[in-house]
């Protein structure tokens, strides 16, 4: 069976959590969209790590970590990472890397980062990760797969072509130095020595997969607001970060995709810029940032803080029909314990009119927030093992939450560990 792990929000919502969890019964994880600009923390045995490219099923010995086709592929950060948790103690991973995923080239960051000071106070937040140069690239078909790093004659008369439009743009907008071909090609065979031993046809490895009755895990990252279709454009994310994307990502048949678990954070954060319509400021901010996710909310990729907000019902009930939801696992609720009250985002006062139905990106600018306050229920909810145990005011707030999203709470995460999670049948 194919299982969709997946965000309703801006990202961070504890995906990687959630992942690493279900892993235990897994046999295959595949990340299918997105590159190292996003991160996960994941919390286990062998100590916390933040990974950017490694799929979250890498800590255990009986699954198979793949990078489907649709991921942005930055090698050199891959095997970092790869090298990285060895180092730490983790058994070396199985991996599988599509040989149709397209590579991040050295250029896409550098373009990215100048792009960002060419726009300043304009930008769009990027981790300058090199997602949107690649992503454009790879529309343009001026993009790189992995397959193509071992046809040396055609990589080398491509390589010059590109460089020789790079550098136009290079010289007159940005006034930067100029790519040298030569150079490419020296690093594009040390990427090509460093993923040989893990190039595969991914698609048809899946589809034997499948047929072998096999349970694989689609890891996505970012939420479904980062989505360039549905989410806030144009700051959201250059790849889809939705559940119908993973059957293009990682090339499976859309119906496979049986379970959408959506990952839903009991409060809002978000990274970048963009209307956030819950967000909350000041020491009410500061507190709940320290006090969030394991350590504080601050991004795992850039360390940024991240900019916080209480529970936006809109933006989540949105969230989890845009990923075609069949569960929401509700995560970092024990954060919230310190509470007297939870004020909780249910309209949009827009012009006066209160919508529910989350609205595109000119009217979310002008929404202002309609909160509900709800009773807190002050006290730590970690260990609990059973709804039934969860302190009154603590289910109230989760049954509240799920009535206004719609869809059904199935996992309650209540710690940063794999153990800390409520099930509940729904
Ligand atoms: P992802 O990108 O969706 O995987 O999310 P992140 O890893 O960026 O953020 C989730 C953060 O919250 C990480 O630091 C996790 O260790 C932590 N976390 C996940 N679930 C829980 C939870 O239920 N409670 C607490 N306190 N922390 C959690």
């Amino acid at each position: 069976m194919i299982k969709a792990i997946v965000g309703a929000n801006w990202g961070d919502e504890g995906k990687g959590k959630i992942t690493d969890m279900l892993a235990q019964e897994a046999d295959i994880i595949v990340r299918f969209q997105g590159g190292a600009n996003a991160g996960h923390t994941i919390v286990n045995d062998y100590g916390k790590f933040a990974l950017h490219t490694l799929p979250s099923g890498v800590f255990y010995d009986h699954t198979t970590s793949v990078i489907g086709n649709g991921v942005a592929l930055n090698i050199p950060v891959f095997f970092k990472e790869y090298q990285d948790i060895v180092d730490r103690g983790v058994p070396a991973p199985k991996i599988l890397i599509s040989d149709r995923a397209q590579i991040v080239m050295p250029y896409h960051i550098l373009f990215d980062k100048y792009e960002e000071e060419r726009l300043a106070g304009k930008s769009f937040g990027s981790t300058k990760s090199g997602i949107a140069p690649f992503y454009s690239d790879k529309y343009a078909k001026i993009g790189f797969q992995v397959s193509e790093l071992f046809d040396e004659e055609s990589l080398k008369e491509k390589v010059v072509r590109v460089c020789e439009t790079k550098n136009v743009l290079l010289e007159h907008l940005y006034h930067k130095p100029l790519l040298n071909p030569d150079e490419l090609m020296d690093e594009l065979h040390e990427y090509r020595k460093m993923v040989e031993p893990y190039v595969a046809d991914v698609s048809l490895y899946l589809w034997n997969a499948i047929k072998e009755g096999k349970e694989i895990l689609l890891e996505g990252q970012l939420g479904s607001l980062k989505d360039p279709d549905h989410g806030i454009y144009p700051m959201v994310t250059s790849s889809s970060t939705l559940a119908a994307y993973g059957a293009i990502g990682a090339g499976l048949p859309p119906y496979e995709i049986k379970k959408i678990i959506t990952v839903c954070k009991a409060y809002s954060s978000a990274v970048g810029a963009g209307a956030f319509v819950s967000e909350i400021f000041g020491e009410e901010a500061d507190e709940l940032r320290r006090r969030g996710g394991d350590g504080g909310e601050y991004g795992a990729t850039t360390g940024r803080p991240r900019r916080m907000g209480w529970f936006d019902c809109v933006a989540s009930k949105y969230g989890c029909r845009i990923q075609g939801t069949t569960d929401v696992a509700f995560t970092v609720l024990d954060v919230l314990g310190y509470l007297d009250e939870i004020p909780v985002c249910v309209g949009y006062d827009i012009d006066g009119k209160v919508i529910t139905d989350f609205p595109t990106t000119v009217e979310l600018e002008k929404a202002k927030p309609v909160l509900e306050v709800l009773p807190g229920w002050k006290s730590d909810i970690r260990g609990i093992k059973n709804y039934e145990d969860l302190p009154e005011n603590c289910r109230r707030y989760i049954e509240f939450v799920e009535e206004h999203i719609g869809f059904p709470i199935t996992m309650i995460s209540n710690g940063p560990g794999r153990k800390d999670i409520i099930y509940r049948n729904k």
